[in-house]
């Protein structure tokens, strides 16, 4: 069958194959062998590199959960992200983020779809932060993890300018200081006005989503509180994360 993927990664196997990690729209995250790959230019013609959308003709493997890749075709190359270290980056940590949240096999079209969109304004870069931050809520809430930011999840109530609001990873969302029984370090101070400015940004009904200015400050809470709830779903660190926290370019 053919089927629409988005490539992960790819690693040499021997002296001509290659193993690859994608993420196909009709079977989910799949592990494939495309044999003589790196000497048959007319089945792959150099199509499976990272990040590229590809239609892929796979067959299945009897011996493991692994698929046979016969033949890949570009649909999308996504040049810029490829040659910029710091896109590169982004559109790592979105692949790995839902290669850890959506288990191997498991077809989600829509997962796939928001990883193209995604990808795309990566390439385009027409996007700006906020509207990153808003797509990996939004791809967030598909794998089943939407973090709750308009009510406190331990009393039900919304917040107001006066409340002390804190992002607790443990229990998905933004809390009342008051409502946390326990400190925790990987819980995250968030100031009310960041709280209005992102209700806004998140409701596809309110006259200012897409226009919102989030300040430096409001950005680098929505950032920290989407880091701490993305580690304590996973349960471990992801590579792509940690690096960019590490350069600076979140
Ligand atoms: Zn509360």
């Amino acid at each position: 069958m053919t089927t629409r993927s988005i490539i992960m990664k790819k690693m040499d196997r021997g002296e001509a194959d290659e193993i690859v990690i994608f993420l196909s729209r009709d079977k989910g995250w799949l592990t494939g062998v495309a044999k003589n790959s790196r000497k048959s230019r007319v089945r792959f013609g150099g199509h499976l590199e990272p990040f590229c959308v590809v239609d892929i003709v796979i067959r299945s493997r009897r011996k493991d959960n692994m698929v046979w890749i016969d033949e890949a075709h570009m649909v999308k190359g996504f040049l810029r992200i490829r040659e910029n270290m710091e896109l590169l980056a982004r559109a790592s940590y979105f692949l790995e983020l839902s290669s850890g949240l959506l288990p191997e096999g498991q077809a989600d079209p829509e997962v796939f779809d928001l990883l193209e969109k995604i990808l795309e304004g990566l390439d385009k870069s027409t996007s700006g932060s906020i509207e990153f931050l808003v797509l990996e809520i939004r791809l967030l809430a598909l794998l089943g993890y939407q973090p709750v930011f308009d009510n406190c999840p331990m009393c039900g109530k919304g917040f107001s300018a006066s409340n002390d609001i804190i992002f607790s990873p443990w229990a998905g969302g933004l809390c009342h200081k008051t409502c946390l029984k326990e400190s925790s370090s990987i819980n995250v101070s968030v100031s009310p006005a960041t709280v209005v400015a992102l209700c806004h940004a998140l409701n596809p009904d309110s006259r200012l989503a897409g226009r919102i200015k989030l300040s430096r400050s409001a950005q680098t809470e929505i950032r920290r509180s989407l880091s701490a709830l993305v580690r304590y779903i996973r349960g471990k660190d992801l590579k792509s994360l940690k690096f960019m926290e590490e350069v600076g370019y979140i």
